[in-house]
């Protein structure tokens, strides 16, 4: 489960950001999975939870916003959502296209609690 090693890097990343300045806790941290990055939102949150059950990250919410597969025609510059990984355009059927999004994984956002508790 390759889920368990993102939550790592997620948590990484948001470890980087601790404390913060006023030595706040994290509320809620927000991520973009691109619908075809090969990670499992559901898996992703469980080894998330996993991951800092015991750690000062424990109870903190994991946000996944999924973000679709868009492409863009190198040909007439049109650009697609597909709802599968057929990586053709829409428009003129070259398959001279870029990925735009959709396989992406980053951290968008970290919340912390106002109050120190
Ligand atoms: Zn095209």
């Amino acid at each position: 489960m390759h889920e368990v090693s993102i939550a790592q890097e997620i948590i990484d990343i948001v470890n980087e950001y601790l404390p913060s300045e006023n030595g706040n806790t994290v509320k809620t941290v927000k991520v973009d999975i691109g619908e075809f990055s090969n990670i499992l939102p559901e898996a992703l949150s469980f080894g998330f939870e996993v991951l800092t059950c015991n750690s000062e990250l424990k109870g903190v919410e994991l946000i996944i916003n999924k973000i679709p597969l868009m492409i863009g025609c190198k040909n007439c510059g049109k650009r697609t959502q597909l709802e599968e990984p057929f990586f053709f355009c829409s428009k003129c059927e070259s398959a001279d296209v870029e990925i735009l999004s959709g396989i992406e994984m980053k951290v968008t956002e970290i919340e912390f609690n106002d109050e120190k508790e």
